[in-house]
């Protein structure tokens, strides 16, 4: 599979200009992509909730912290607070957030492709290509920027100089 085989090869030795491709792609991926067209994070997969996720959310929607636990959350195996159910409870028909103004700091940061140390997060990227249609986008580009055989000079006949690939 070829994103394996980029995963494989970016972890090996991470290129030093991965933060600045991976957000340009980020950039282009959510001008094509609406995610009020999508929502699949939303019904596939849950945000882990911080205690000042479940403070504010249930701030908001007028209960107690407590109450709005029992009511929505569980904690999972490894002793994270997540939605009992999925789809997520508060998507609405029209894949709009009920609570998007509070959401969870997970939901707002989620795909993750513009934070910086891109290196470090590479698995989640990985992980997430197969959910996210934006980041299905940003690995198909990187794979045809970094896996793409480079002739060298002396098979291709050529001189390395002139332009670049603008990818
Ligand atoms: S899966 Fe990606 S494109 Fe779809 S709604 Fe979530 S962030 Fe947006
Ligand atoms: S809280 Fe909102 S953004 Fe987060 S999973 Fe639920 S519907 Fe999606």
């Amino acid at each position: 599979m070829a994103s394996a085989k980029l995963f494989k090869k970016l972890k090996a030795k991470p290129p030093r200009d991965l933060d600045k491709v991976v957000h340009q792609l980020h950039e282009d991926a959510f001008r094509k992509i609406d995610c009020l067209d999508c929502a699949n994070c939303c019904k596939t997969t849950g945000p882990l909730w911080t205690d000042r996720d479940r403070a504010r959310v249930s701030k908001h929607l007028g209960m107690k912290t407590a109450t709005f636990e029992a009511q929505y959350l569980r904690v999972d195996e490894d002793k994270d607070w997540v939605l009992q159910t999925l789809p997520c409870p508060f998507l609405g028909d029209d894949n709009d957030c009920g609570i998007y103004d509070v959401r969870p700091k997970a939901c707002r940061e989620y795909p993750h492709t513009d934070r910086v140390k891109q290196h470090q997060i590479l698995g989640l990227m990985e992980k997430n290509a197969a959910i996210c249609p934006a980041v299905e986008h940003i690995v198909a580009r990187m794979e045809e920027r970094f896996l793409q055989a480079r002739p060298s000079s002396a098979e291709s006949g050529q001189q390395t100089r002139g332009p670049r690939r603008n990818r």
